[in-house]
Formats: C-alpha cells, structure tokens, sequence
C-alpha cells in the first residue's frame, strides 16, 4: 500500500490551483520510465480545479495527473513530472468525485478535461475515468504533448470528444530543446487524430527567444493548416507563474531572465497561424 492510502485504499484528492506546489505525496510511486499501467485501477494524482474555463468548452472539472516523460524548458508544473508527486488514488473514487459534479458540468455545457503531466503516462487510469464520465453524459478532453500517442488505442480514442494537442516546435531541433525529446511522435499521433477526424484544439507556447521564430511558427501552421479536425490553434503566450516551483524543486530554471510574451509578439505568430490558414486565437 502506498504511503497515501488510507485504511480503506483510497486517499483524497487534492482539491486546488494548478499552480499549487505538490511534490513527494507518494514517496514510493514507481519511476514515471518503468510505469506499465494495464489495469487502470489506480493512478497518480497531482489535483483537480473545478470551474475551470481554460481547458475546452464550456465550464470544466480538470484532473491533473502526475508523470510526464517531457522536459519543458517551460513547464508551469515540474512538481507533476513524478508519478510521486500525485497522490495514488482509485479510479472509483475519483469517477465518484466528478459524479458530484456531473449535473452542474452538464448544465453548464462544460465536463472533464484530464491533463498532467502527461496524461498518457496513465492511460488506462485514464480511460476508466474518461469512459466514466461518458456514460454520466459528459463531454470528454484530455490535454497532451502527444509523445506518447502510440499508447492511446482505438478504445481510448472513442472515449474523447476532444484532444488538446501541444505542439510545442515544428522544428525538430527546437522541440527537442524546448522538451528534451523527440517531435516525431506528436506528429503522428496529430495524423492519426485527423485520420479518425478526432476534433482537435492545437496548443503552441510562445517562448520569446526560444519559440518564437517565424521559420519555427511557419512548420507548425503548414502542418495543421490541412487538417479539417482542427478547431483551434490556441497561442499560449510564455508566463512566469511556473518559475518558484522550479526554484523549490531546486532544479535549474534556464528561463529565469526570459520576459513574458508581449502582446505584438503573440499578434504576430497568431496572424502566421491565420495566414496559413489555421482558425487560431
Ligand atoms: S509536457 Fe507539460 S507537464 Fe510535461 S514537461 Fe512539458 S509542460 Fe511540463
């Protein structure tokens, strides 16, 4: 049993911002590398928001999960890179937590959205929850960098009525800088989701000096300009509210000294995302 749990098996989930810090809730979670999640019967959890507008149409319930494979020079959460920073919870009670919340999410035109970390890290914890909140008449989204796409399988897939992709670089050398990780599997997986016309939001975080440049800007927005499925291209301009858990985590911040996106900056690569032909915002 971990260090969480309660007698009865299953902990609280943590109620919060997304900005909160949280780390080591489960000291003696598995590494995030060598997780096989096959029954989804339990999973890391970093917390959930409720109300929140952010993450798809219409009011929403976000869960936060722990574990992400990426590195974001960025990251506003390093505190859920570790499945030990969520706490281990069962999927039944998280699905009774949202099942509260399911009347005024459904009046509300609103429903879950499950984001990390990396959501995908968890797939079958996620699924369960996902398939879940279907059947109590919720609309369904999952935010993802979309590394680890080959895990979503068909089953998964007809659970979403939404993915938000964050395509983080169109040039593979930049994303792997930004991420410290390959391009090549978010592309994919964004075909894939065209190839099934899976609605998509596209995410792309303008990092001045790190992002930013036309060439960089210009693959991402002749890339998803083709695909029909692709509602929005959402720029998310660079802030520094992530910056303290950095420091609090002790792990070096190479983003200290940059400044938030200013508004012209964010016009302009709005403005080549529409030029190609992207609805985008
Ligand atoms: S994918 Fe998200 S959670 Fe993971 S490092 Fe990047 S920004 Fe952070």
């Amino acid at each position: 049993m971990a260090a969480s749990d309660s007698i009865s098996g299953v902990a609280e989930i943590p109620e919060g911002s997304r900005h909160d810090l949280r780390h080591d809730l489960t000291p003696d979670a598995p590494e995030t590398e060598n997780y096989s999640d096959q029954e989804g019967a339990f999973g890391y959890v970093h917390s959930y928001e409720t109300g929140s507008r952010l993450d798809g149409p219409g009011v929403r319930i976000a869960l936060f999960v722990s574990g992400c494979p990426l590195r974001c020079q960025y990251c506003h959460n390093p505190d859920t890179w570790q499945l030990k920073h969520g706490v281990r919870v069962s999927a039944e009670r998280v699905i009774e937590r949202i099942g509260h919340f399911a009347p005024a999410l459904r009046a509300m035109q609103g429903g879950l959205t499950i984001s990390g970390g990396e959501v995908l890290v968890q797939v079958a914890f996620a699924g369960r929850i996902l398939r879940a909140a279907k059947g109590m008449g919720l609309h369904t989204a999952i935010e993802t960098s979309g590394f680890l796409g080959a895990r979503a399988n068909d089953e998964f897939l007809n659970q979403l009525d939404l993915v938000i992709l964050d395509i983080k670089s169109g040039d593979p050398d930049t994303y792997r800088r930004v991420t410290n990780r390959d391009l090549e599997p978010t592309l994919r997986f964004a075909e894939r989701l065209s190839a099934v016309n899976k609605p998509v939001w596209v995410r792309f975080t303008l990092v001045p000096g790190l992002t930013d440049s036309p060439p960089n800007v210009e693959t991402v927005a002749k890339f998803v300009a083709p695909m029909k499925n692709v509602e929005w291209v959402e720029v998310l301009p660079f802030h520094q509210l992530g910056a303290f858990k950095w420091k609090a985590l002790g792990l070096e911040y190479k983003l200290a000294d940059t400044p938030p996106a200013p508004p012209e900056l964010v016009a302009r690569v709005i403005g080549q995302f529409r030029d190609a032909g992207c609805n985008a915002r």
